[in-house]
């Protein structure tokens, strides 16, 4: 049994996703259990477990995702507006160790969040 994260062996094609996005420093792809009519996660392909392990020197990178996010949001067709999540750490529900954005969109949403 791999002692990777779920998504560590989606970077490694280990277990299969349908890749939206992928440079050589990120790649994007659906959540398996989506919470809108649109719900992608993107994730780096540096082995950053979440926000709070960010080191300094990461900022282009967490800035490259974002440019990311916004092109995918784009082509997906968010005219009207989205949500990007990302959990950190179990207060939050974090469930994979690995740094990852979700993109939300395709319905009204509320605020606060749960
Ligand atoms: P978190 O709760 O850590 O912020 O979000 C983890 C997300 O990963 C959840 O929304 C969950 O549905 C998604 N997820 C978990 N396992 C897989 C998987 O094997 N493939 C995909 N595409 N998404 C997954």
């Amino acid at each position: 049994m791999s002692d990777k994260n779920i998504f560590q062996r989606i970077i490694d094609r280990e277990i299969p996703a349908k890749i939206l996005y992928e440079d050589d420093q990120c790649l994007a792809f659906p959540d398996i259990n989506p919470q809108a009519p649109t719900h992608v996660l993107i994730i780096p392909k540096k082995a950053i477990a979440a926000i709070s392990d960010l080191a300094p020197g990461d900022e282009m990178l967490v800035g490259h995702m974002f440019q990311v996010i916004r092109a995918l949001a784009n082509k997906l067709g968010l005219t009207g507006g989205y949500r990007v999540v990302a959990n950190c750490g179990p207060d939050a529900g974090q469930a994979v160790p690995h740094l990852h954005f979700h993109l939300l969109g395709g319905r009204a949403m509320n605020w606060p969040p749960g």
